[in-house]
């Protein structure tokens, strides 16, 4: 099996506008004079997907959508789908994000068909999933995790279109990080899931989320079977966002 190649992904959530651009194109120049090993991405909210994609062609670092709609097209006000992502020039978009979950009542069904529907268009799946503090707390991240897992994953992805990233819900946005001991753990579940289930599973690659900082980013990418990293606030400033590109070098 050929390495698999870090990926380091940056979710600007409901923050930017078209100023931010900057801030893309500076990491642009970070990475035209350092050439990181990691693969980069940035996904930026929906209006600024296009001209980021055209701002950041041929720098290296891909863009991705923050959700897409199942439908390739329709009567569906406000969403947008995979198929009209990838005509903005996005090659990822990410599935199940936390927030998508609890904001919008997305279950691992709706994640199972929107990874789907990134597939069909040709984008990578960048599949979220992660257990609540109570689940952790009563002792059922794996139990949790597994079930996320096998639920979101529809049986045509493969290493090469689907990455997944494992973000415990108390850890997003919070300063508060698992023990690497903790990462490790659900790492090593969701690779032993992956093979059992897919031929390629152990070329999947598996992403660490949750309060990823410069200062604790060695430490978490050091892990074992850990691929690289979602993240969010620290990726909103090339400066603070660089460090952690590094950390997976
Ligand atoms: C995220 O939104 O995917 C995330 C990990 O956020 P933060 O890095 O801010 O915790």
């Amino acid at each position: 099996m050929a390495a698999r190649r870090p990926l380091i992904v940056g979710n600007w959530k409901m923050n930017g506008l078209t100023a931010s651009l900057a801030e893309a194109s500076a990491l642009a120049g970070k990475v035209k004079a350092q050439a990181p090993a990691a693969e980069l991405g940035l996904c930026p909210p929906a209006t600024l997907v296009a001209a980021m994609a055209a701002a950041l062609k041929g720098t290296g670092i891909g863009v991705g959508g923050q959700d897409c709609h199942a439908k390739a097209s329709g009567a569906h006000t406000g969403d947008i789908s995979a198929e009209a992502l990838k005509d903005a020039g996005a090659i990822y978009v990410l599935a199940g994000h936390s927030e998508r979950r609890t904001d919008h009542a997305e279950t691992d069904a709706t994640v199972r068909a929107k990874a789907q529907a990134a597939h069909r268009a040709g984008l990578i799946a960048i599949v979220c999933l992660g257990e609540t503090l109570a689940q952790r707390d009563a002792n059922e991240t794996l139990k949790v995790v597994s079930a996320q897992l096998r639920g979101s994953l529809p049986d045509d992805a493969t290493a090469a279109n689907t990455v997944v990233a494992y973000e415990p819900v108390w850890a997003i946005g919070t300063g508060r990080t698992p023990t690497e001991a903790q990462v490790a753990e659900v790492h090593a579940a969701m690779r032993q899931e992956l093979k059992a289930r897919f031929d390629d599973g152990e070329g999947f690659r598996l992403l660490y989320g949750g309060s990823v900082k410069p200062d604790n980013a060695k430490a978490l990418m050091a892990v074992a079977d850990v691929d690289g990293a979602l993240v969010g606030g620290a990726s909103l400033k090339a400066n603070d966002f660089w460090p952690i590109i590094e950390a997976k070098g």
